[in-house]
Order: structure tokens, then C-alpha cells, then sequence
């Protein structure tokens, strides 16, 4: 049948897309989740319509839209360092673009959907553990303002999918599971990387000049300098997007040039993880032994991959050109630090620019790390707590700061913070509160979280699934919902044994 529909992995030359059929999963199929955010405010949908039959096939690849060309996307990328060849769209295709009532343009891409020319030795499936997750996830970021991908539904099937789930040797048969998602464009650096490499400067040119004009709106295409602003704009958005990862304690996990887009949204979320107890060394992915994609690292990987897309672009760039690509890189690292150094004042609610405010967020984040404290926690009581309270040190249920608090320098600290905070005349202490509150979040999809969910969802129950895509919409707000869960709580003790890796 994959004979048929030209589905067989092999290798491909000289396209950007092949033309590949998805598989339908083996039913019955069931809606485990849908966002009305997405099918409402993009697809132009009736919620209701996710509730029928024919959304559940044509969310899973068992029917196509009127006029849609399923295609599977040619992409390389250098994995964990190296360059890894031909690697995808091994199980995901795209359906094509929707403009929308308000004029956006959107991919639909469908994941899990069967084997495509780039499956390797895949089986083109996705199981229900890493679907909820991504699903979960992409949403949530969206509603924490990080750039990303996003998800329409989720849909799982009785279909087994094997799986070795923990690296051990031990196989497990999950079921398979689709997620309808969207992004302005799914192009990666990797997209770019395989034509390169492969000589195929064509379809380099041409691909380059597609999504420059589609989505770089503010580069003249007639410029002779062109390839050259979209590398800088590249590196600049990058920055910007590790820093926001950073700001909410997200650790990617798969930092290969193959999921890092050209748009620099999150893409592709696989064993990602978000750091509970400060520590950049934190890797949420256990199949990276040697730590390279730990949550501190991205900044540094960042500008790994960067500098694989400058070399992608080298053919189609002159000399001279190239050597301005060198120097947008060099800026790399400033704008990074410019960017984490406004976000991070922001979380502490600091106003106006004073020369040791730098010294103020590291000398915090020492403290954290120290003391072991939770990221997101820390940040978040920091914000609710009144600067009275603060100052007597009265901590009652912020489990948090009683944490960060048992530090020997949190005195120290705590007296530079409150000075500095009186030093902004005009800002009352609820204006504080109220501007830290909005980039503090209380809720993040904590693994213990996303796997007790996932746990349910196996057994057919999605009804947690709902309620966390609920609570992460609304990921700044206290809700009552959410504290009974305890997800604004010291995590579990289960949680700490949890581990995620590349299987999925
Ligand atoms: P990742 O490291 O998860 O981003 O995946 C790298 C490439 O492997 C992507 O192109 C995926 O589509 C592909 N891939 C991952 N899992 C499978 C699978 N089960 N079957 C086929 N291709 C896969
Ligand atoms: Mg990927
Ligand atoms: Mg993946």
C-alpha cells in the first residue's frame, strides 16, 4: 500500500516536497482534546464542528479537504553536532495553507500520520504520551506569549504503536495518536541545510526567495543584499526566542537544526521540559547523555545552529557578504544578553535602567540555584507578595521564597531589591504586583502534570487533558481549578523520578 501511495522511505533529490498520502489511523478514533482558540480565532470554525464524525477523519489523515495536496516536507539538520543527512518530514504531512477571515496565512500540518519518502526507518506514527504532550505544550506557550507553533486538535485511535518507552530494552505497544497543527510556516534551518549540501542551489534560491517573500515582509526582494537581511533577522529573532525560553524555564530538549525554524517559533516539541528546581544544568531529555541540550545550554546552541544556517546560506552569498554574515553573528551574544537582561528585569519588576541591576537578577539566581528553589514559584511569589511582607520576611504558604529565603545572602539580597524598588518614586507597590503577576506565571506544564494527564488519557479519559489546556490558557491568572490540583504546589514526590526521552 506505502508502495502505492509513493510512500517508502528512500532518498530524495531535487524537491522541497514530495507528494505523499497520509494513513489513516486504525479507529475507533476519539477527540481527546481541541482548542477553541485555534479553531475559532484561526481555522474560522464552529467549535461544535470538532464534535462530528468527519472532523475526526479529516483531523487524523483519513480524509483530505477539498483541493489539498498532502505533501511531506524534504529537510536535513545536524543532530546533537553533526550532520545527519536527509531526515524528515518522517511522519508528518502538510495539508497546505488556510488564509483566514482576518487575512493570516496558515500551514496545517498533520503529525503522526504515517510513513512518508523520509520515514527512515520510522513507522510514521506518533503515540498518545508524546501527542497529549505536544498538543499541551504548544498551546500552553502560546498563552505564556512565547513564539510557537500551534494546536488545533488531538485525536488518538486504538492502533498499537510499538515503542521502547524508557530505553531499557523493554518494548511497549502504545496507540497511535495525531495532532492537527498549525504554524506560518513549518521551514526549519535544516530545510535550507539539505540543499545546500546537496548542491542544489536552484531550489536554495528558490526556496530562500518563497519564504523571504511570504513571511519577511519588511525585505525589498529586488535588494542585492537580501539573503543577507534575513540571516540577520533570523539571528535576532533567535536570540529573542531562546531568551523567552529561558525567561519561562522551557528546556527545548531537541535543539538540532532540524527543529529550530526559520520564523524562530518553538517547533516540534519532543522531550522538552520545564525546570522546576533553579538549575541550568537542567536536561529534560534523559536520551541526551552528555547534557548538550540542557536548559542552560540553548543560548550557546543557539548560535551553533545560527552559524549551520550562515554556512547554508554561504553559497548564495558573495564574499564579502559572507564575512557580514560572520559580524551578524558576533551580535548574537549581545542581543541574547540585551533581551534576558529586559526580560529578567521584568520579572522582578524592575522600572528605568540602574547599573546594578544585572548584579540584582544574578546574584538571585545564584541564591536560587543554592537553595534549590522553583523557577516558576519563585518568580510568581515574588510578585504576589507585598513589599511589607517581603521586608519582615513574612512568608506564610510561599513555599517558594521560605526556599529561597533559608539562602545566608538572602538578607543581603533582599535589602538591595528593596531599595531598589523604593528607588522608583512613582510606581506603587500593587502597580508592582500587578506588572509582575503578568510575566510570572503560576501555572507551567510541569512533566508530573503533563504524565498524570497522559496517564488518564490512555484509559480514555481526557477529562485532565481538558482541564490543564483550560488552566494553561490563563496561565498568569489564579484559578481555583488549578489550586485544587495542586499545580501551584511543591511538586509531588513521584514527580522527581519522572523521566522523558526521545521516544515518542
Ligand atoms: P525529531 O528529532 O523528533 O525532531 O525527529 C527527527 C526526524 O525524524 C523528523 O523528521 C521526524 O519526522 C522523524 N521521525 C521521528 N519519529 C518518527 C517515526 N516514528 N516515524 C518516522 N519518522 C519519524
Ligand atoms: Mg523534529
Ligand atoms: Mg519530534
Amino acid at each position: 500500500i506505502d508502495e502505492i501511495r509513493g510512500n517508502f522511505a528512500r532518498s530524495v533529490k531535487n524537491c522541497i516536497f514530495s507528494q505523499s498520502i497520509p494513513t489513516p489511523l486504525k479507529g475507533p478514533l476519539r477527540l481527546a482534546a481541541a482548542s477553541k482558540d485555534v479553531i475559532e480565532g484561526i481555522l474560522d470554525l464552529d467549535e461544535a464542528v470538532t464534535q462530528s464524525d468527519d472532523f475526526l477523519h479529516y483531523a487524523s489523515g483519513g480524509r483530505l479537504p477539498s483541493g489539498s495536496v498532502p505533501l511531506a516536507h524534504r529537510y536535513g539538520g545536524h543532530q546533537f553536532g553533526f550532520w545527519a543527512g536527509q531526515l524528515g518530514d518522517g511522519r508528518a504531512h502538510s495539508l497546505g495553507q488556510y488564509t483566514n477571515r482576518k487575512g493570516e496565512v496558515w500551514e496545517l500540518q498533520l503529525k503522526g500520520s504515517g510513513k512518508t519518502p523520509y520515514s527512515r526507518s520510522g513507522d510514521g506514527r506518533a503515540v498518545i504520551r508524546s501527542s497529549v504532550r505536544e498538543f499541551l505544550c504548544s498551546e500552553a506557550m502560546h498563552f505564556l506569549g512565547v513564539p510557537t507553533s500551534r494546536a488545533a486538535s488531538l485525536i488518538v485511535s486504538d492502533e498499537p504503536v510499538i515503542r521502547d518507552k524508557f530505553y531499557n530494552g523493554n518494548v511497549n505497544v502504545e496507540r497511535g495518536a495525531v495532532v492537527l497543527r498549525l504554524a506560518k510556516s513549518w521551514f526549519r534551518i535544516g530545510s535550507l541545510e539539505i540543499l545546500s549540501q546537496s548542491g542544489e542551489m536552484d531550489l536554495l534560491r528558490k526556496l530562500l526567495n518563497f519564504v523571504i517573500d511570504e513571511h519577511f515582509s519588511s525585505i525589498n526582494s529586488d535588494e542585492p543584499d537580501k539573503y543577507l537581511a534575513f540571516y540577520s533577522t533570523v539571528v535576532n529573532e533567535t536570540a529573542h526566542l531562546i531568551a523567552q525560553w529561558m525567561s519561562v524555564g522551557f528546556a527545548h530538549g531537541v535543539c538540532n537544526t532540524d527543529n529550530f525554524s526559520l520564523l524562530s517559533i518553538t517547533i516540534d516539541y519532543g522531550p522538552f521540559g520545564f525546570m522546576e528546581s533553579y538549575n541550568p544544568s537542567f536536561v529534560p531529555n534523559t536520551s541526551d547523555d552528555e547534557g548538550r541540550y540542557s536548559v542552560g545550554a540553548q543560548a550557546d546552541v543557539g548560535l551553533f545552529n545560527l552559524e549551520k544556517l550562515s554556512l547554508a546560506l554561504g553559497p548564495v552569498l558573495s564574499k564579502q557578504q559572507q564575512n557580514a554574515a560572520k559580524m551578524i553573528l558576533n551580535g548574537y551574544a549581545r542581543i541574547y544578553q540585551m533581551r534576558i537582561h529586559q526580560l529578567f528585569k521584568a520579572k522582578l519588576g524592575l522600572l528605568g535602567e540602574e547599573e546594578d541591576d544585572g548584579y540584582l537578577i544574578a546574584f538571585l539566581l545564584k541564591m536560587m540555584e543554592d537553595t534549590r528553589s522553583d523557577f516558576t514559584m519563585t518568580f510568581r511569589q515574588l510578585s504576589e507578595v507585598s513589599a511589607q511582607q517581603l521586608h519582615n520576611r513574612n512568608f506564610t504558604q510561599m513555599w517558594a521564597l521560605e526556599d529561597l529565603s533559608s539562602h545566608k545572602l538572602f538578607s543581603d539580597w533582599l535589602s538591595i531589591y528593596l531599595l531598589r524598588l523604593s528607588r522608583q518614586l512613582h510606581d506603587r507597590d500593587v502597580d508592582r504586583q500587578h506588572r509582575m503577576k503578568n510575566v510570572n506565571p503560576r501555572y507551567v506544564l510541569r512533566n508530573w502534570m503533563a504524565e498524570s494527564a497522559i496517564r488518564k488519557a490512555e484509559m480514555n479519559d481526557f477529562s485532565e487533558v481538558e482541564l490543564l489546556h483550560h488552566i494553561l490558557s490563563f496561565p498568569f491568572v489564579t484559578q481555583e481549578t488549578a489550586e485544587e490540583a495542586g499545580y501551584a504546589a511543591r511538586p509531588p514526590q513521584w514527580a522527581q523520578r519522572l523521566k522523558v526521552s526521545c521516544s515518542s
